[in-house]
């Protein structure tokens, strides 16, 4: 082993990938990639070097080449696999109540269900039993028994069967209009720590999913020498997505996005259209406050992910129908293996740049970044969702001071109003225990939240912040620069409505956008008029964020490497590299030097012998 090789091993040695995505958009696919033995099983589209390569092309081949000699299967560990081990910890006879009362319409096929798998319950919930014996400490979570464990999700297999097997049967339930099973089952052991329980939120059970992941990340760690390539299919409560990050420095979230026609027709096939609303739950918009800790809300998982995945289906006369997913794959797996091994697209840098500015509004809500480039993305303007400067940001005002009047400035001619003034103060009162719960909390409110209950309205019109697609093109307006025709705009959401009638109008060319599931601005205004100004969306493909840094920032300097790797030294290299004739010379030529430096050094020494060189 090379020192190189014990440096980047702080890298390979360990990493868990973590996938998310709507249901029918693709991380089975990704995850099913992932475990493949050999690199050629993968069927990775080969690199190909055209008679004009782009940069794009190159850096494809590089990172093919290295992949291929560095490939290692990833461990495949399902959370839903996690799921089922909690619910064969029931008992049968409660699984069966649960399902009779979240079905009422279904009872004989209920039965038929149970009687059907009542063998395989019954004796695989004997081993499940004894995984799960161990008596956690007080304050402390469910823990498995190792072995067991080990046993049951990476050796036999037995849990993924019966898993299987119970997703089956339960595609012929006819879904009511809720949840599917899993959806609940998941949800309910966030909740209460039991599948089959929906009763009283327990806080600390909303890790319970994550928490027994990561105890077979580690089992599997221990089985082979510390080493581990792990991917989790898939992650759906982002309070789960934070708990990885907050743990694994290696810990990479890939948000895998469709079109929502394409994923519609892929799950056409197995679902009908009430049941497809039905399993749209997952991506509800409006999550109570205390719901956010164990409801499924895969919205929230894509908009904290790490790396963003396009899988479109192409068409199956080009081959592979996952050749745009395969290669941004490949990619990604390269660079945690070797970081800075490629440099950024030109789209993933200038998203990372929104990206960054986002953090700068202060809008109590949601933070969005901007930036608009010209047609070859050189960067015009950045901007965030803020308000207009020289007002005062919501993040960084107070109930307590519009009350007292002690930053009047802060405040407008309206808040200060009687009426206004008395709504919010009611809504932000708080009792000792609260107080406490604050902890120093500085309580600011939401303008737009207040004025639409006064108008018993949704209107986005009072929003006090400028959007930021808005914010970046303003930049322009306010402080002079290029004109915007034929620019891209990037936003780390979706174009609105509004923000999409601007760029049509100032001639934006193409939007990159993060948010995969956008209203209708862009059926609505922007595939609208002539074909020819409309502006062109793209989803986003790339890494973002804290991701950005941990892919494309090299352990050191690339030729510092290669010459650690190669021992190179180009003196005498060139002087090895030389014919007889080219050696004479290079000799004469080296002479001729050597003669005229004496000739000077004479000139200044009265003792010429002792410059003889
Ligand atoms: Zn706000
Ligand atoms: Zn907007």
């Amino acid at each position: 082993m090379t020192g190189l090789d014990s440096l980047y091993s702080l890298r390979s040695r360990f990493i868990v990938i973590g996938l998310t995505g709507r249901l029918g958009s693709g991380c089975t696919t990704v995850a099913k990639l992932l475990t493949m033995k050999r690199f050629e099983d993968c069927n990775f589209p080969e690199p190909v070097l055209g008679t004009s390569p782009t940069n794009e092309d190159r850096k494809y081949r590089i990172a093919f080449d290295f992949l291929r000699q560095n490939w290692k299967p990833y461990t495949l560990i399902r959370a839903s696999d996690v799921i089922t081990a909690f619910l064969l910890r029931e008992d049968i006879r409660d699984f069966q109540a649960f399902l009779e009362i979240k079905y009422p319409t279904n009872s004989k096929q209920i039965i038929d269900l149970i009687e059907k798998i009542k063998h395989e319950f019954c004796s695989l919930s004997e081993d499940v039993k004894s995984m799960f014996k161990k008596i956690p400490a007080a304050g402390e979570l469910v823990t498995l028994d190792d072995e067991i464990a080990d046993q049951l999700f990476f050796r036999s297999g037995k849990i993924e069967q019966f898993s299987q097997r119970l997703k089956e049967e339960f595609q012929t339930l006819t879904i009511t209009n809720e949840s599917s099973p899993y959806q609940w089952f998941g949800d309910n052991l966030r909740k209460t720590g039991n599948p089959l329980q929906d009763q009283s939120f327990e806080a600390a059970n909303c890790y319970i999913i994550a928490q027994i992941i990561r105890q077979l990340i580690k089992i599997n760690r221990n089985q082979s020498n510390k080493e581990a390539r792990i991917v989790v299919d898939s992650i759906r409560n982002s309070m789960e997505s934070r708990f990885f990050k907050e743990r694994y420095s290696a810990f990479y979230q890939f948000a895998v996005n469709t079109e929502e026609t394409c994923r519609l027709a892929r799950l056409n096939k197995h679902y009908n259209t009430s049941e497809l609303k039905a399993l749209d739950q997952e991506y509800t918009k409006d999550l109570a406050t205390e719901e956010r800790f164990y409801k499924q809300d895969i919205q929230t998982c894509i908009q904290v992910s790490d790396i963003y995945l396009h899988n479109p289906d192409e068409p199956k006369s080009e081959g592979d129908k996952r050749k745009t997913i395969k290669k941004d794959i490949l990619r990604y797996l390269a660079l945690i293996l070797q970081p800075g091994i490629i440099t950024p697209t030109p789209s993933e840098r200038c998203m990372q740049i929104a990206y960054t500015a986002k953090y700068n509004s202060g809008c109590i809500s949601r933070q969005v970044g901007a930036v608009v480039t010209d047609s070859s993305f050189s960067l015009k303007s950045i901007g965030w969702n803020n308000t207009a400067e020289g007002q005062t940001p919501c993040l960084l005002r107070s109930v307590d001071h519009l009350v007292s009047n002690s930053d009047p400035e802060a405040y407008s001619e309206y808040e200060k109003g009687e009426d206004y003034k008395r709504l919010i103060q009611k809504t932000h009162s708080y009792t000792d225990t609260e107080k406490d719960a604050l902890k120093g909390r500085n309580i600011s409110f939401c303008f737009k939240d207040g004025q639409n209950c006064i108008d018993n309205n949704k209107n986005q019109v009072h929003t006090r912040s400028l959007h930021a697609e808005e914010n970046a093109m303003l930049q322009i307006a306010k402080y002079g620069g290029e004109g915007l025709k034929n620019g891209f705009l990037f936003t780390t959401a979706s174009p609105c409505e509004l923000c999409s009638k601007k760029a049509y109008q100032l001639g934006i060319s193409r939007i990159f956008f993060i948010d995969p599931y956008p209203g209708i601005s862009d059926k609505q205004i922007l595939r609208s008029g002539e074909p020819k100004r409309q502006p062109q969306t793209q989803l986003f493909v790339g890494a973002v964020g804290r991701a950005y840094h941990h892919l494309f920032e090299p352990f050191m300097a690339y030729k510092d490497e290669l010459k650690t790797l190669l021992k190179f030294n180009y003196k005498k290299s060139y002087s090895e590299s030389l014919s007889e004739t080219e050696k004479a010379k290079y000799v004469s030529d080296l002479e001729k030097q050597k003669r005229f430096i004496e000739e000077e050094l004479f000139k200044f020494g009265p003792k010429p012998d002792t410059y003889k060189l």
